[in-house]
């Protein structure tokens, strides 16, 4: 498809898994796209030998990394239409053991990060011409909605940081519809990527995810992305502050 041919997108955390899936799908949609990611290496590595992909090294949790980045972005492409929200980090640890430190790192990474990169993200989106929804994305989870306890993986701090962007969601997307800007969440279940290699490893855990899933497979990366290409085209130009599960069934089972 070429939908999304002549849009400018930028997606964080492209250097791998999802996002990495995400920037793929929407470079063969046609966009032009700027890659973000903390690791450099990792980005270039990926599209060093795509020169026409914009690489941007940020820390999304790092205010003035981020405003350096959007500078980057706003001197290549002038403008923005696609912002995809995808850089997540993931820790696991009982509520009683859980440090201050730990808490703020994944705060700072999966909510405060898509803020702060939205913001900068904001004048660029705005800038757009007019005559198509300009569209950000935000990666969630299903454990934005749901409590995901007898994996033996408790993650009390993921589930709140990951709620918290689920609503930033909703409230921006009141805020941005009026120029035009449409504000929407994929919430993934698992999906195969490095984030859950250590998990899906173990065979007890792959049995427990897969007797949980109606659809019967673990998620890819290209299912989260299908799913974002959709929600970033003007096919979804009347959805807004929404959430598409791409998680094989598991929250209605
Ligand atoms: P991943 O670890 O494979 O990739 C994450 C990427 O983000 C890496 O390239 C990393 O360098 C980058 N990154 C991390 N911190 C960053 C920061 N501060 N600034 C900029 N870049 C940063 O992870 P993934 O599984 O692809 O996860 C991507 C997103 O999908 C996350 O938001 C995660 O919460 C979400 N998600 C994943 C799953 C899953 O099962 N894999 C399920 C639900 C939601």
């Amino acid at each position: 498809s070429n939908r999304l041919e002549g849009r400018y997108a930028a997606v964080t955390g492209a250097a791998s898994g999802n996002g990495r899936a995400i920037a793929e799908k929407l470079l063969a949609d046609g966009a032009t796209l700027a890659a973000i990611d903390l690791n450099a290496d990792a980005l270039n590595s990926v599209f060093g030998d795509r020169p026409e992909v914009l690489q941007v090294q940020a820390n999304v949790a790092d205010e003035d990394s981020v405003k350096a980045g959007f500078a980057q972005i706003a001197d290549a492409f002038g403008r923005l239409d696609v912002l995809v929200n995808n850089a997540g980090i993931v820790k696991f640890g009982t509520f009683e053991e859980l440090s201050r430190a730990e808490w703020d790192q994944v705060f700072a990474v999966n909510s405060t990060g898509p803020f702060l990169v939205s913001r900068e993200a904001y004048g660029l989106l705005r800038a757009g011409d007019g005559d198509h929804t300009r569209a950000i994305v935000n990666i969630t989870s299903v454990e934005a909605h749901i409590v995901i306890s007898s994996s033996g993986h408790p993650q009390i701090h993921y589930n709140a940081s990951k709620g918290a962007l689920l609503q930033l969601t909703r409230a921006l997307a009141v805020e941005a519809a009026a120029s035009g800007i449409r504000v929407n969440a994929v919430a993934p279940g698992f999906i195969e990527t490095p984030f859950t290699a250590e998990a899906l490893g173990n065979e007890d855990v792959r049995n427990w995810l897969l007797e949980r899933t109606p659809l019967g497979r673990i998620g890819k990366p290209e299912d989260v992305a299908n799913g974002v290409a959709f929600l970033a085209s003007d096919e979804a130009s009347w959805v807004t502050g929404t959430t598409l599960f791409v998680d094989g069934g598991w929250t209605i089972y």
